[in-house]
């Protein structure tokens, strides 16, 4: 599943490759990729004719300005959830099965929502509207881990007295927006934290660690173009590098890249968790 430095690597390239894309035509092939509004043909109404402006992202949340004829027209907000993907072709090209949503420019360039598993979700927020408002899942995400809202003392308030592992916590998009099971496994390694710790244990100086921790690997992978792990793609095909140098994501069995202790895959909160029993005992 895409991460907040996967979907920022995707943010980047549409950005980039979508910089004066007018839609000419667009075709929702799915109905259920477009949220909101109920109904997909007046989705395509909407968006059909606008510029597409800045990009910006919250948590795992894209999305766009809208603009027609000069005038704000509205936002057009994206979710991959699992599987969804942008491609890029300049050249017509037949949709696989799994094409969702196809948008043309004038100039017969097409971006295309291509999502196998179908979670992927895409929203129209009309004019005047804030985006939260329509995208209601907005409303409940946390921080960003690079804002200053995001820091250990906050960390230390939110999760004062709590049972709840720590590695549940970090899932949670209500304490801390777009981390998700890689990052939130690599950064307790990182900060010798046990994935079950109960997070209201967690001493402030070991939560200062965690913090620096995820700031850390998640800066670098997106520097790296998002992560090898699963089946992230960026607009032109390819995925990034952080999957070369996980500490333990995936490497259940696997000596510890630290101690050669076995890397352990368990299950938690529904998820499974890898780390190093001998390296993350602290708490
Ligand atoms: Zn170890």
């Amino acid at each position: 599943m895409p991460e907040l430095p996967e979907v920022e690597t995707v943010r980047r390239g549409l950005e980039r490759q979508l910089h004066d894309f007018s839609i000419e035509r667009i075709e929702v092939l799915r109905a259920r990729a477009v949220a909101w509004p109920p109904d997909p043909e007046l989705f395509c109404v909407a968006l059909q004719g606008c510029r597409v402006g800045h990009w910006q992202r919250r948590g795992k949340y894209l999305i766009a300005a809208l603009e027609q004829q000069g005038e704000p027209a509205g936002h057009w907000g994206v979710h991959l959830r699992m599987t969804g993907q942008f491609l890029w072709l300049e050249q017509p090209r037949e949709p696989c099965s799994h094409t969702r949503v196809r948008l043309w420019s004038s100039s017969g360039q097409e971006l295309r929502f291509v999502d196998t598993r179908s979670f992927g979700q895409m929203w129209w927020v009309p004019p005047g509207q804030p985006p939260e408002a329509v995208i209601t899942g907005l409303q409940k995400l946390g921080p960003e881990p690079f804002s200053d809202g995001f820091s250990p003392t906050y960390l230390a308030q939110r999760l004062a007295g709590s049972s709840r592992p720590i590695k549940s916590a970090l899932l949670d998009q209500a304490l801390v927006a777009g981390v998700g099971n890689i990052y939130a496994d690599e950064s307790l390694f990182l900060s010798g934290i046990a994935p079950s710790t109960a997070s209201g244990r967690i001493g402030l100086a070991r939560l200062e660690t965690l913090h620096a921790a995820l700031v850390e690997v998640l800066h670098t992978s997106i520097g790296a173009g998002g992560t090898t792990f699963s089946d992230f793609r960026d607009l032109s095909g390819t995925n990034g590098n952080y999957g070369n140098a996980a500490w333990v994501y995936r490497r259940g069995g696997e000596p510890c890249r630290v101690c050669g202790t076995t890397i352990r895959r368990d299950r938690l909160g529904g998820r499974s968790s890898h780390w190093c029993p001998q390296c993350q005992s602290g708490g």
